[in-house]
């Protein structure tokens, strides 16, 4: 019984590792990447950003929304007493201030814009943080869930019942996002925490993977058992080979005990 308690002590305050890895990649069909990824698996930060307004202006809203939010949240610097929907708030205001401000001073900019979702790793558990449909999964025990909602007019209407999914995916209104980073002075992002088990493994990824890969593939793809830098290569290509559409990341993050 002594053992059984001890052991089952011992799980509850598992201390947790992360591992991480990431790839971005331009597609097949668009000139130029407007996605944007920032990782620290020092400071527990994990970001992919897809941007808006047209190539340039989308390279620009989603790098300074990356530079921004790891600016702010790897300054915490082990602060374990900041509290992190705190600071996942204070990041998020700095980067829509950067982006918008920006904008602002050079009407070229004009509208421009990004998504961004991030995963706040702590020791004893993870956040996440998401404007727009970039999206967070997490694989566990090889089975995936979808932890963020999409801020799309498609997802609204299907959650509302007015639409199913697959007349979604097919809908001319899919790309029309409701919430973004840098397009308006303020913004409200989604913060929830995450319980987490070592073993668990999340995925952050921009819509050129997901519009090109089931749940059902992705959550294949990510069962298998490979190393990390390996298992981002295999998504990319796999969303590459189904039409490469769009710009495409995966950036994934392995708890371990
Ligand atoms: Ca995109």
């Amino acid at each position: 019984m002594y053992t059984d308690f001890r052991e089952r002590f011992c799980l509850a305050t598992a201390v947790l590792h992360y591992t991480a890895a990431a790839v971005t990649d331009r597609g097949r069909k668009r000139p130029s990447n407007e996605d944007a990824y920032g990782l620290s698996v020092e400071h527990g930060v994990y970001i992919v950003c897809d941007g808006m307004g047209g190539a340039a202006a989308g390279e620009i809203a989603s790098s300074l929304a990356v530079e921004e939010a790891m600016r702010v949240l790897c300054a915490r610097d082990g602060d374990e007493s900041m509290a992190l929907p705190g600071s996942a708030e204070e990041a998020v205001f700095a980067a829509n201030d950067a982006i918008y401000s920006r904008a602002e001073r050079n009407p070229r900019l004009n509208g421009m814009g990004t998504t961004l979702v991030a995963l706040l790793a702590r020791e004893t558990g993870v956040w996440v943080v998401n404007i727009g449909d970039s999206r967070c999964y997490r694989l566990r025990n090889r089975r995936l869930e979808q932890l963020t909602q999409d801020h799309s007019l498609v997802d609204e209407q299907v959650r509302l019942g007015r639409m199913t999914p697959a007349e979604a995916l097919r809908s001319p209104l899919r790309n029309v996002i409701t919430r973004a980073l840098g397009t308006q002075s303020s913004v409200t992002p989604d913060i929830f925490e995450i319980e987490t088990d070592p073993g668990d493994l999340f995925m952050l990824c921009s819509d050129g993977l997901t519009r090109e890969l089931s749940d059902p593939l992705i959550e294949s793809l990510l069962s298998l058992d490979l190393r990390l830098e390996e298992l981002c290569a295999r998504m990319v290509n796999a969303a590459k080979k189904a039409g490469g559409h769009d710009n495409i990341t995966c950036l994934l993050v392995r708890a371990g005990g």
